[in-house]
């Protein structure tokens, strides 16, 4: 079984004092690739040194995270377009609008969101969206942009049903990870209503662990607890999820 977990930040200071141990775990787990979101100028070092780390395992790429755009966006951006031809990336992300915390930014959100959609369709490579109580200014921006040939994953799907189809009439796929294992979450509802081919697993660790693990530090080797519960919910034994969704990955990316 090879699992491909398409968003893992296993860089973050929280693996500082155990990564190596964390990564042989995934692998023992069944995690054969690990896709590493970027956040911003100040997290990107220690992506590349993760992924310079792991050729054959993890795959860096580059974007600057909505929570990253701030009255310095343009710093940020510049920073951006400067690592752009000298690293190699699997796509461009994480990017996207949040509107979570703070609504200052949304104009400055949308600018940059909007420019490096427009740099992964240029050169032809996905992007990793991130929406978060911002789906209608997601959806629009992409809406307004010239090209709307798009490929990648909406992660960390939290939508409704509807918002999925929309998506996926788009052409992008669907990021599920631990939350499909909380009991509060309607998520099960929507793996089962969407195709299979348009689903692809996650981590999102440190963040959102999934149960059993909830309250402790999420690691990128737990995406084998959500294949799981997904197996559950389609019915079906785990080896196929990984099949399935891993299949799914390779046909948006390329690693
Ligand atoms: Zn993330």
């Amino acid at each position: 079984m090879s699992i491909i977990n398409t968003h893992s930040h296993v860089y973050d200071e929280a693996f500082d004092s155990d990564r190596d141990e964390v990564i042989q775990r995934a692998v023992s787990l069944g995690v054969g690739k690990i896709i590493l979101p970027d956040i911003d100028s100040s997290s990107r070092e220690r992506m590349f040194s993760v992924a310079n780390q792991y050729p054959d395992l993890c795959f860096p790429m580059l974007g600057v995270h909505p929570t990253s755009v701030n009255e310095n966006f343009q710093a940020e951006l510049d920073a951006f377009y400067a690592e752009l031809p000298k690293r190699t990336i699997v796509g461009i992300g994480e990017i996207g609008i949040d509107l979570y915390w703070d609504k200052t930014f949304l104009e400055e959100q949308i600018e940059v969101f909007s420019q490096q959609v427009e740099v992964a369709q240029k050169r032809n490579i996905p992007i990793v969206t991130h929406v978060r109580k911002a789906f209608n200014e997601t959806y629009k921006a992409l809406r307004d942009l010239p090209s709307q040939n798009f490929k990648g994953i909406f992660h960390c799907f939290s939508g409704s049903k509807e918002e999925a189809f929309k998506v996926i009439d788009m052409g992008f796929h669907i990021g599920i990870g631990g939350v499909l294992t909380f009991k509060t979450s309607h998520l099960d509802e929507i793996v089962k209503a969407i195709p299979r081919e348009k689903v692809v697993l996650e981590t999102d660790d440190p963040y959102l662990t999934p149960v059993p693990h909830r309250g402790e530090r999420n690691e990128p080797g737990y995406v084998a607890l959500v294949a799981e519960k997904l197996a559950s919910v389609w019915n079906c034994p785990v080896e196929e999820v990984a099949e399935i969704t891993s299949a799914n990955v390779l046909s948006i990316f390329t690693l």
